[in-house]
């Protein structure tokens, strides 16, 4: 069950927000994102964006890295820091998810509410959902992979197979 309930945003919004981001960083025509890179990057030019990078043990097992959806604060695992650094899809695209809450949350000021009734919250007013949706969207820039395999997808963005295959399937 979701603990929040945000503003309804479709994929179509979600796209055009990661596509906005990526021409205000001159990233447009970059099919390879360098998350980590711009970890640091937007820990200069926004000033209350902010990560941590945390020893393993200081997460649960399930949990690679977690953005506090109130402040924006994003902690992620020393490994997982590691594997994207390395290139590691799966890595690179944990990175992103942190950095889509902060961008559908924060910094777009998306309204945010608690869910007390706990309702069965739809996946556009989801915040994991966007996040989710955000990050792909984000990493796999619709405009340069339109005509792409799963395949060539993994290669030229850096990000897992099942990613790929994800956006893939979610071209339109
Ligand atoms: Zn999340």
């Amino acid at each position: 069950m979701a603990d929040y309930i945000v503003e309804s945003k479709s994929r179509k919004d979600l796209r055009n927000l990661a596509e906005t981001l990526r021409r205000f960083l001159k990233l447009e025509n970059e099919p390879r994102v360098p998350i980590v890179e711009l970890l640091d990057v937007f820990t200069q030019v926004f000033e209350d964006f902010n990560y941590e990078i945390v020893p393993d043990y200081a997460l649960p097992s399930g949990v690679h890295a977690e953005t506090d959806i109130r402040t924006g604060h994003i902690t992620i695992k020393e490994s997982v820091y590691e594997g994207a650094c390395d290139g590691e899809g799966r890595d690179r695209m944990t990175i992103a998810h942190e950095i889509g809450h902060y961008f559908t949350l924060s910094f777009c000021g998306f309204s945010l509410q608690r869910n007390y009734s706990h309702q069965k919250v739809k996946p556009y007013n989801d915040p994991e959902w966007q996040a989710k949706c955000f990050a792909g969207e984000f990493m796999v820039p619709h405009h340069l992979t339109n005509d792409m395999s799963p395949d060539e997808i993994v290669e030229a963005c850096g990000v897992s197979y099942d990613a790929a295959s994800y956006q893939y399937n979610h071209r339109n």
